[in-house]
């Protein structure tokens, strides 16, 4: 089963690929977790890429599509995979069509309101990096982590006039490719503005629906 996921930042993206990654036995492929593993370590790649992600630019798509090709053929992808935040230009998506197939690409979406008020009110621990929410999971006392006893922060882009623009920019990369596989007639459009307990089941019910057997 071999799947891209589509949504704008805070939509739960990651959440819902783990949760199919391991029903279906695929591995959750994220381009930008990629890179930012390489820049962790340092390597060429790392190197190569680092000012395109901290400037927030796409990286150029020649390094881009060879990452994914190769990553495409290691041995776990065999049963499928999960492509998250790739393809990002037209030239990326018939890039991929050239070395694989691709099933079917979920669109992930939620009112803006909604997506403002999940990474708007995140905070996070600027300890240890535990994950917080004002309303959705608070810290049990205000503003002190649970884990570490460090001091619990908003992070600069979580703020609204900065969640906007994050949305503003997604629209302006992704329409494109949310219309190219439109056209194809592969692209699901799935409701992600409830919990992730009723959004996950919901998932796993439309891949059922469309003929692809769970693992477990
Ligand atoms: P975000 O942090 O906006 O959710 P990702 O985690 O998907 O985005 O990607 C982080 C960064 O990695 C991007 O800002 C970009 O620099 C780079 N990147 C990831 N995937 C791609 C891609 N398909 N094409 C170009 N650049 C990419
Ligand atoms: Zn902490």
């Amino acid at each position: 089963m071999r799947l891209i996921f589509i949504g704008p930042p805070g939509i739960g993206k990651g959440t819902y690929a783990t949760a199919v990654s391991e029903r279906y036995g695929i591995p959750h492929i994220s381009t930008g977790d990629i890179f930012r593993e390489e820049v962790k370590r340092g390597s060429e790649l790392g190197r190569k890429v680092k000012k395109y992600l901290e400037a927030g630019e796409l990286v150029p798509d020649e390094i881009v599509i060879e990452v994914v090709r190769e990553r495409l053929k290691k041995e776990d992808c065999r049963k499928g995979f999960i492509l998250d935040g790739y393809p990002r230009t037209l030239r990326q998506a018939e890039e991929l069509d050239k070395m694989t197939s691709i099933d079917l690409v979920l669109n992930f979406h939620a009112p803006d309101e909604v997506i403002i008020e999940r990474l708007g009110g995140r905070r996070i621990c600027v300890k240890c990096g535990a994950i917080y929410h004002v309303k959705f999971m608070p810290p049990k006392k205000p503003g002190i982590c649970d884990k570490c006893g460090g001091k619990i922060i908003q992070r600069k882009d979580d703020t609204p006039e900065v969640i906007k623009h994050r949305l503003e920019v997604y629209r302006r990369v992704f329409t494109p490719i949310i219309n190219y596989y439109k056209e194809k007639g592969i692209l699901l459009d799935v409701y992600a503005g409830e919990p992730a307990n009723i959004v996950i089941p919901r998932i796993l019910k439309l891949l059922e629906e469309h003929g692809f057997k769970p693992e477990k």
